[in-house]
Order: C-alpha cells, then structure tokens, then sequence
C-alpha cells in the first residue's frame, strides 16, 4: 500500500515538473504569449519575428479552404523549434483574384492587401521585430511580396523585411513526384496537407473533378502574360492530381521547407548589413544630389 502511494507520489511529482518545464519553455506564436514573456520572446528572438502568409481559397475538391494557411503554420511552427524566432498570428490577407469564382475564397482589395500588410509589419517593429521574415505559403503572393519587401525604400522605417517565397523551399532528392502538373492542390500539396492535418484530407474526393489543363489560351505568344491565364487553363482552381498524394513525400516536402524556414531565421539574425544599408540608403535618399558620385577606381 505505501509502496504504492510512493509511485503515485513519484509520478505526480513528475508529472508536475514536466507542466512547470512545458510553463517555463517560451511559446513561439505572439497569441500564446503573455505580456511580460513577449518582451523575453522578443529577447530570445534577438528581434527576429517570423509573419506565415497564408490564403483562405478552394483547394480542388478534397483539401480545406486554409490549405495554404495551415501549411505554412504547421512548417514555420516547427522551424521555430530549430531557430527560435516569434511567430505572428494567422495571416491570409493575401492575392487570390483568381479564385474569386469558387465557394469560400477571401479575396480583398489590392490597396488593402497592401496597406494591411505594411501596418502589420510596422506594428510588429514597434513591439521590437526589426527583422521580419515573411514565410510565403501560397503561389498567388509570389508576385505580391517582392513587389511589398521592394516598396519597404519608399520611406525611412528601422527594420528590415526578408521574404521566403514558395521557390525557397529546397527539393533536393526525395521521393519522386509523379504528379505531371502538380500546381495547385495536387499531388505535394495533398501530401504536405497528410503531414501539417492529415484529418482534413478527403482522399477519396480528390478525383471528384479534373485538375487537367484546359489550355484554352494556347494560341497567345508564350512571353505574354493576362491575369486571365490561370482561369484558362484551370477553371477548377485544381491543376493536378491529388489522389497520389502520399506520406512519404509530405514528410520530405515539409522536412527539407521547414529546413529553409530554420536557415532563413539563422542567417537573419547574423545580418548585420542590411540595416546598415538600408539606413545609409534612407540618409543618401533625403538630398541625392550630395550622395557620392566616385569615378572608377585604376
Ligand atoms: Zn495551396
């Protein structure tokens, strides 16, 4: 019997620990934290602050309307066990015009993509994030955020922006993708989605409609570009097949991303050039007729 009480003794003993420990450990996600421990985080950090950029659009006919947001979240939520950097919350107030036809999607005005993006990253350096990662997680603010992170020179500001755009995720080896289109919803994106909520996956949907390419805009010259082009070849917002969706490969997709995310928060917090520059830059910008013109040097 005392035998007894003392396991029990011991586990709850243990068990208690483990709570303070799990107490102790400073949240990553800015939501979890409370007022005192964010100015740690923020410390910890070394003013290095992680924005996941989602999207709130169908995804074929078998993954959620988050896809895009949950991803991301799930990925940046891990690197930020690798490389501690504070995590904003959900964000998905991105590009997505093209999707305006199908059930679900969010899409607001250009202007307020932009404004709502640059009151958030001047909000965050004002509680102390003066390097901003923005994590991309969707392929329509591909376009968007260089054209944000460029248009950071437009006016004096004391942080830095840094964009990791869907490109940044490394594909190296792995298993094969057998997936001819693959762009949207289709096979790696169906298996990210078995990995960051496999709960939310309907793989038996996934052929409920075509994710062929329509093609209907073949006859234009290669080089021109119409917003229209993506609606020609995929009505559906579908391109792909995600019924060969497979654990294996969302396992590599998300491990070799989350990688990305974790050395693009490392090399971010060695830079110590580009505020430098920057503030050079923003000094130069205010009289450019005093900024230097050297001749070349023999
Ligand atoms: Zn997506």
């Amino acid at each position: 019997m005392s035998r007894a009480k003392n396991v029990l003794t011991l586990f709850f003993a243990v068990l208690v620990s483990a709570s303070l420990f799990a107490q102790n450990e400073l949240p990553a996600r800015w939501e979890e934290l409370t007022g005192p421990d964010f100015v740690k985080a923020i410390q910890k950090a070394q003013g290095t602050c992680m924005l996941p950029f989602g999207i709130i659009e169908k995804h074929g006919p078998h993954l959620p309307l988050g896809t895009d947001l949950i991803d991301v979240r799930y990925a940046t939520d891990q690197a930020a066990k690798q490389e501690y950097a504070v995590i904003f919350p959900p964000y998905y107030f991105g590009q997505i015009f093209e999707a305006r036809h199908q059930p679900g999607t969010v899409a607001y005005s250009l202007q307020l993509q932009l404004q709502l993006l640059q009151e958030t990253t001047n909000e965050m350096s004002r509680n102390g994030c003066k390097k901003i990662l923005i994590v991309n997680g969707h392929g329509g603010n591909e376009s968007l955020l260089p054209l944000f992170a460029q248009s950071q020179l437009a006016s004096k500001r004391d942080y830095v922006v840094y964009v990791l755009g869907i490109g940044g995720r490394r594909r190296e080896g792995g298993p094969a993708v057998r997936d001819k289109l693959d762009m949207h919803a289709g096979e790696s994106e169906t298996s990210t989605m078995l990995i960051a909520a496999p709960n939310l996956v309907h793989m038996d949907r996934a052929k409920d409609q075509s994710g062929a390419d329509q093609a209907r805009l073949s006859a234009l010259p290669e080089n021109l570009y119409t917003g229209i082009w993506w609606y020609a070849r995929f009505p559906n917002h579908y391109s792909g097949d995600g019924s060969l969706g497979n654990r294996a490969l969302g396992e590599f997709d998300m491990k070799q991303w989350i990688a990305a995310i974790a050395d693009s928060v490392k090399g971010i917090k060695a830079d110590q050039t580009s505020l430098k520059l920057q503030n050079e830059f923003f000094e130069q910008a205010e009289h450019p007729l005093d900024t230097p013109q050297p001749l070349p040097t023999k």
